[in-house]
């Protein structure tokens, strides 16, 4: 069941029509009726809005921001944690035609600038959306990269901010300052696709380093956004039975909302999907242990999409969880990263009576490519089913494909496939053929019930705690280090992260002797000057885990680097300790 009409997600979300969605394989989805469902709601606050109260948050915004110069074609960059009107920023720019683009708050002015540059050359950032907290890094960023300070607008009031950040903070209107000045403005016409630019017209412009490189903005339209909800809730929200909730009798499935909406997996499986099917969402600005068990209890919460670290916290920290009634639960979905085996059985020991289990997905596949179903001894290591309308093949290096049960690489063709990395062609064609396939860059097979297994990743990503940690941007980074002549950067396990980044550094002659002649206080300090050096000017989940020196790093004669020989000299030093 895919959307036949050209829909932008705000007519997805807001519009009565159509009522269904039919495919042509006959599957024939309804669209379930909003009125007066609960959709949003705050964990730290009583506040919460209705479907009709989203949409009427939505409009207003979209009008203040079209009064303000926002137009069809421009973005609308959201730096700010979770928050509850984290969608309804998002849903006003889609009224007005406007893409939006997402970012970890807590990224330095030099990330955030480099975001911003990288979407302004192409869709102008109109509006800079930022959590008041965040407003020194944001300030810097338009510094950095030339934009006006002009476009910000603070998420929320800064009066619960610390007071250096409420004195910054006031000299930017709020989005209720922008809402209320502009109540008398008349609603702007509602941005309408054509027909032909269904599958192109930009929704998200996401970020992901892909196969290899950089970090690049991935073009995610508005049809992969829609086709991803409706291919989940055609396999995952029906074999889940999911039920709508109902705020007078306090019935029905509610959703945790604690993984960040700037990630293709918070923003479309838990913002879009479960709103959409009127299971609400309970909205955490970021994950607070005590508060994410205090708020199951008392929001009745059914379901919670995690990431493998929290469901470690989940089975390891019993004197905190065992104070909670957690008897509303009744699935759990990880993604973003691996879950193994022994965790997932640890968790079905300690709680029975929920479903465990994994979903698969990048954000080039606007999330979910494939994910577990509601039975109780789901196999822990694999992925799940594909979902619907996803044809998949497995590749040996060569690219032949491979039978059932064989390791190699996963292709996926969708509907909700992106259209590719911003300005970059190269990288594009590297990782979107020309048939139609995404190359994963993750390895793996699909056993005879057709469920798929991820074994390793092939390409060059880390994922630490479920972030995406690029090694060429460490790598370009630590080369501007005066002591670094050469480096590879890798990802090594860790019990709690799954992965965290270490560097293989070949240091200048001039290091070298310094360090030959100063022991291992000289090499101690030059280690921490390294560490130094990434911390100081990149998000924590980059930082350095180990700096190890080495001779020369493996290269192919071309050039390349050979990070799976560092990865087993490391696995050899971990055995040999
Ligand atoms: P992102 O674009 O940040 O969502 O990262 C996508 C990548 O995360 C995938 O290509 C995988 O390498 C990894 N990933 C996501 N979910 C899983 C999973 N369930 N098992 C193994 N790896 C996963």
């Amino acid at each position: 069941a895919l959307p036949q009409k050209a829909l932008t997600i705000y007519d997805f979300l807001f519009d009565p029509e159509p009522a269904a969605f039919e495919g042509s394989s006959g599957a024939r989805l309804e669209r379930p009726d909003p009125t007066g469902r609960t959709w949003l709601i705050d964990a730290s606050s009583p506040r919460q809005y209705t479907f009709e109260q989203t949409r009427k948050r939505t409009d207003d915004i979209a009008r203040a921001f079209c009064a303000k110069g926002l137009e069809a074609g421009d973005t609308i960059l959201v730096f700010s944690p979770n928050d509850l009107d984290y969608g309804p920023v998002l849903w006003a720019g889609f009224r007005a035609g406007a893409a939006s683009s997402c970012a970890n708050p807590s990224y330095t002015h030099a990330e955030l600038a480099l975001q911003m540059d990288t979407v302004n050359k192409h869709y102008p950032v109109r509006f800079l959306v930022v959590h008041p907290d965040a407003i020194e890094t944001a300030v810097k960023a338009c510094e950095t990269s030339g934009l006006s300070t002009k476009m910000i607008v603070l998420i929320r009031s800064p009066s619960d901010s610390p007071a250096n950040i409420k004195s910054l903070a006031s000299g930017f209107p709020t989005l209720d300052d922008l809402v209320s000045s502009t109540s008398n403005e008349p609603l702007p016409p509602k941005f309408s696709l054509k027909q032909d630019e269904a599958k192109t017209r930009l929704a998200f412009l996401s970020f992901s380093s892909g196969t290899t490189g950089v970090p690049k903005a991935v073009m995610i339209p508005h049809f992969a956004v829609i086709s991803n909800v409706l291919q989940d809730a055609l396999h995952w929200s029906k074999s889940n039975n999911f039920v709508p909730y109902d705020a007078k009798t306090k019935k029905g499935d509610v959703v945790m909302g604690c993984l960040p909406f700037y990630h293709i997996y918070g923003l479309v499986v838990i913002l879009h999907h479960s709103i959409w099917q009127n299971t609400p969402v309970v909205i955490h600005s970021k994950f607070d242990p005590r508060l994410f068990l205090e708020s199951i209890t008392a929001h009745r919460i059914s379901t919670l999409y995690l990431v493998p670290p929290q469901v470690i916290f989940m089975v390891k920290q019993d004197d905190l969880v065992k104070q909670f009634d957690l008897s509303s639960v009744r699935m759990v979905m990880a993604g973003a990263a691996p879950l193994t085996d022994e965790t997932i059985s640890a968790f079905r020991t300690r709680f029975p009576h929920i479903a465990i289990g994994q979903g698969y997905g990048m954000t080039e596949s606007s999330t979910i490519i494939s994910t577990m179903d509601a039975s109780h001894d789901f196999p822990g290591a694999s992925a799940g089913y594909l979902l619907p309308n996803v044809e998949a093949k497995i590749v040996s290096p060569e690219g032949k494909a491979l039978p059932p049960k064989q390791v190699g690489e996963l292709l996926a063709r969708m509907p909700s496939i992106a259209l590719g990395y911003l300005n970059n062609d190269k990288a594009t064609k590297e990782t979107f053929d020309d048939e139609g396939f995404l190359h994963t860059g993750d390895e793996g097979f699909i056993d005879e019930h057709s469920r798929l297994f991820i074994t390793d990743r092939i390409k060059e990503l880390i994922k630490c705690s479920g972030f995406q940690v690029a090694p060429a941007e460490l790598e370009g980074h630590l080369l501007a280090h005066e002591d670094v002549q050469d480096v590879c950067v890798i990802g090594v396990p860790d019990e709690r992260k799954g992965e965290v980044p270490k560097a293989y550094v070949v240091v200048s002659p001039g290091a070298a002797s310094r360090v030959k002649s100063g022991g291992s206080s000289a090499e101690n300090a030059l280690v921490d000057s390294i560490k130094k050096f990434v911390s100081d000017h990149k998000i924590k989940y980059k930082w350095l885990a180990e700096v190890e020196f080495i001779d020369a790093i493996p290269k192919t004669p071309s050039g390349k680097l050979l990070r799976r020989d560092l990865r087993t000299l490391h696995a050899q030093k971990v055995k040999a300790q």
